[in-house]
C-alpha cells in the first residue's frame, strides 16, 4: 500500500473505502469485512446517515484485536447546514461520538455550499444561506479551531475550485491539506492536479467507478480504451479505474458493501498501469461529472452550476 504523508504522524493510505449510500444493516459487515481485507482508509460524512454503523464496526475490530486505531485513516465532513462558527464542533463532535473515536485523521468542508438548518430535501430556492451570510471563511476558521484543539489531525476541503481554494487561503493564511472532488477518467481535473500538486495539496478521487452510472450518463465500464487496459493488465474495469488514480498519486476511495467487489477493489493495489496505458487514457474524450451538484441550485437559489464549479 502507498501512503500520502500528510505530516511526520499523519499518513493517508492511498486507497480507502468510501461510504455514500452503504446503507445501515450492510455498512457494519461491510467495515469489518474490508479490514479484515486489509482496508485501513475510511471516508464517512455526517450526511451519509450511517456514522453510528461505522463507529459500532470499528470498536468491534478494535476489541476484536483486528486493528488499532493508530493503523487507521478516518475522514469524516461538516454537512452544509453547520457552516456558522458556533455550530462547527458541536457538528464534529456529534460524529466523533457516532463514530467512537476521539480524533479523525482528516475532517472536510463537503460543499462550498451553506443550506438552512431546518431546510426540506429537495432542497427549495429559499433554503440557503448565501456565501455573503456565512462565508467561507467563518466555517473554514471554526474547522481550524477544532484542529488547534486536537480533534482532527488535518483539515481539508471537498468540491472546492482552484478560485475558491486560492480565496480561502488568501482570507484566512490556512492552507487546506486536502480537497476531495470527483475524479475519473471522464473528469481528470488536470488544472487542479496541477495546482494541487503546487501548493502541496493533496486530491482524494470521489465517485471513481462513476456512483453507480446514472440513467442516459456515459459508462465507464464500457469504455472501449478501459477494456483494452483492463484486457492487458488481466484485471477489471473497476481495477484499472482505481490503478489509475493511485499511478497519479490521488487517493482513491471507491464504495462498495459486496465482499467480492471489496476485495476486488482492494486487489487493485498490485496493478501498476505503465506510461503507455496513462497515454491511452489520456486520450479518453468524453467529459461527464456524475454528481454535478444540481441538487444545490434550484430555480431562484444563490448557487448556479457556475457559481459552484468556478
Ligand atoms: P463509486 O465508488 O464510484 O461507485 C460505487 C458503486 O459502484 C456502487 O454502486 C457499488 O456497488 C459499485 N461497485 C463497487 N465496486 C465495484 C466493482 N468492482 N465493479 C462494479 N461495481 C462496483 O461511487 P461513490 O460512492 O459515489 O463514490 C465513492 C465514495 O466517495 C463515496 O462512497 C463517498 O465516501 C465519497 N463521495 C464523496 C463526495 C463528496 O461530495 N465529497 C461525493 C460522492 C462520493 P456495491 O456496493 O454493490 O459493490
Amino acid at each position: 500500500m502507498k501512503y500520502l504523508n500528510f505530516s511526520s504522524d499523519s499518513k493517508m493510505p492511498i486507497l480507502g473505502l468510501g461510504t455514500w449510500q452503504s446503507e445501515k444493516g450492510e455498512v457494519y459487515q461491510a467495515i469489518r469485512t474490508a479490514i479484515n481485507i486489509g482496508y485501513r482508509h475510511f471516508d464517512c460524512a455526517a450526511v451519509y446517515g450511517n456514522e453510528k454503523e461505522i463507529g459500532q464496526a470499528l470498536k468491534d475490530a478494535f476489541d476484536a484485536g483486528d486493528v488499532q486505531r493508530s493503523d487507521l485513516w478516518i475522514t469524516s465532513k461538516l454537512w452544509n447546514t453547520a457552516h456558522k462558527k458556533g455550530q462547527v464542533k458541536p457538528a464534529l463532535e456529534k460524529s466523533l461520538s457516532k463514530l467512537k473515536l476521539d480524533y479523525l485523521d482528516l475532517y472536510l468542508m463537503h460543499w462550498p455550499i451553506a443550506i438552512k438548518e431546518d431546510a426540506p430535501f429537495p432542497f427549495p430556492a429559499d433554503g440557503f444561506y448565501t456565501l455573503e451570510e456565512i462565508p467561507l471563511e467563518e466555517t473554514w476558521n471554526a474547522m481550524h479551531d477544532c484542529h488547534k484543539a486536537g480533534l482532527i489531525k488535518n483539515i481539508g476541503v471537498a468540491n472546492f475550485s482552484v478560485k475558491k481554494i486560492k480565496k480561502l487561503i488568501a482570507a484566512t493564511g490556512i492552507k487546506p491539506s486536502a480537497n476531495q472532488v470527483e475524479m475519473h477518467p471522464f473528469l481528470p481535473q488536470k488544472d487542479l492536479v496541477d495546482f494541487a500538486q503546487k501548493e502541496n495539496i493533496y486530491l482524494t478521487a470521489y465517485s471513481p467507478l462513476g456512483s453507480g452510472g446514472r440513467p442516459g450518463a456515459p459508462d465507464l465500464f464500457s469504455n472501449e480504451i478501459l477494456t483494452t487496459v483492463a484486457k492487458k493488465h488481466n484485471c477489471t474495469v473497476a481495477q484499472t479505474l482505481i490503478a489509475w488514480s493511485i499511478k497519479r498519486g490521488i487517493s482513491v476511495i471507491p464504495k462498495s458493501v459486496n465482499p467480492k467487489r471489496l476485495e476486488e477493489n482492494f486487489n487493485s493495489i498490485n496493478i501498476n498501469l505503465d506510461e503507455a496505458d496513462m497515454g491511452q487514457i489520456d486520450h479518453i474524450n468524453i467529459a461527464h461529472r456524475f454528481i454535478d451538484g444540481t441538487f444545490f441550485t434550484p430555480e431562484g437559489s444563490p448557487y448556479t452550476l457556475e457559481n459552484l464549479w468556478d
